[in-house]
């Protein structure tokens, strides 16, 4: 483990409107151990994402983990995707080499190594020329390979350099050496539900406090919205708190599209809360996944949902229930009852 030499930053958020495009993360949190294998296919896990698609709307979270319907390409989610990996990247430099220039031209790479991973996002930058309607013009959106690349990726490229460029504005890379950068985490409560995630950066001060930051490519949101935003913090403290027995001092939300810095310091009624929160959210989503009822419900993001044409909500049907319905007993027949 390594040591920053920041610890603890005092910034404090400002203002700010909007959050980020939802779909950062990849769904599916079914994989693997956790619930007993009575349901095969049932969630086995949550993660900050996916509790908070469930609490956005019980549908969504059902079209993402139960059913997995494919979900088109966001060009806001692969900026994101690049923007993280540069900032997780450029602490492989040593300290006098992490400057605006290196970080900058780490992003064509970057977004070159995305590309050869998820081979669709070359039809965010698809020209006219390059479709079969059109005469061949080299690779989609003219990179990699085809040289000059079209003006939507460079119009793409020169924003997510902005956004790496803005970092150097709320942090010096130069003065942190993160204990942890991408840090998978997972752990089981004692009522056995299991949480996991990851975690952009983790910063140990020589006094062992522990800090955990998490860098967002939109802007901070407005001060209503703010507990919300720290609500994924909240959870990583549970987690490494319930793994590692400290528990961290600081969480800091970094706000790269304004160029704020979220900070929240909690303590043990703050993540207690949390988790009674998770229990009840883990609950919930057990009654629907064994009753098969999970309810639509319309918000403001239903605009950036793609699920529409499957939402009754918009006049669509969803897919068949892809698990097995459990039956419910009448009250009546209920063990324990008196009738
Ligand atoms: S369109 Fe809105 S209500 Fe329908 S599934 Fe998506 S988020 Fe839920």
């Amino acid at each position: 483990m390594g040591t920053s030499a920041e610890l603890p930053d005092t910034t404090e958020a400002a203002s700010g409107a909007g959050q980020e495009a939802p779909g950062q993360e990849a769904a599916g949190d079914v994989a693997g151990g956790g619930r007993e294998p009575a349901m095969p296919g049932a969630p086995t896990s949550l993660s900050p994402s996916r509790a908070a698609d469930f609490m956005r709307c019980p549908l969504l979270y059902r079209f993402r983990v139960i059913d997995r319907l494919p979900e088109k390409p966001s060009a806001a989610a692969a900026k994101g995707t690049v923007v993280h990996a540069v900032l997780e990247r450029l602490f492989d430099e040593p300290a006098e080499r992490r400057s605006v220039p290196r970080a900058r031209s780490l992003v064509v790479g970057e977004w070159e190594r995305l590309l050869a991973r998820r081979p669709e996002l070359a039809e965010l930058f698809a020209r006219p020329e390059d479709t079969p309607d059109g005469e061949p013009g080299g690779e989609p959106g003219g990179e990699p390979g085809g040289g000059v690349p079209g003006p939507e990726l460079a119009r793409w490229l020169a924003e997510a350099e902005a956004l790496v460029e803005r970092w150097f504005s709320l942090e010096d890379p130069s003065r942190l050496e993160p204990a942890e950068r991408e840090l998978f985490v997972e752990t089981r409560l004692a009522s056995g539900l299991r949480l996991r995630g990851i975690i952009d950066r983790v910063d140990v001060a020589p006094t062992g406090d522990v800090r955990v930051v998490d860098y967002k490519t939109g802007k901070a949101p407005r001060p209503e919205y703010a507990a919300e935003a720290l609500f994924q913090m909240k959870f990583y403290a549970l987690v490494l708190w319930r793994l590692r027995g400290r528990m961290p001092r600081r969480l800091q939300l970094v706000y790269l599209g304004s160029g704020d810095v979220l900070t929240h310091d909690p303590d043990e009624r703050d993540l207690a809360a949390v988790e009674r929160k998770l229990l009840a959210l883990w609950r919930a989503i057990n009654e629907a996944t064994e009753s098969g009822d999970w309810r639509p419900r319309r918000g403001p993001l239903c605009g950036w949902c793609d699920f529409q044409a499957h939402c009754p909500e918009y006049g669509g049907t969803p897919p068949p229930y892809p698990l097995v319905v459990q039956p419910r007993l009448p009250l009546d027949d209920a063990p324990g009852s008196d009738g």
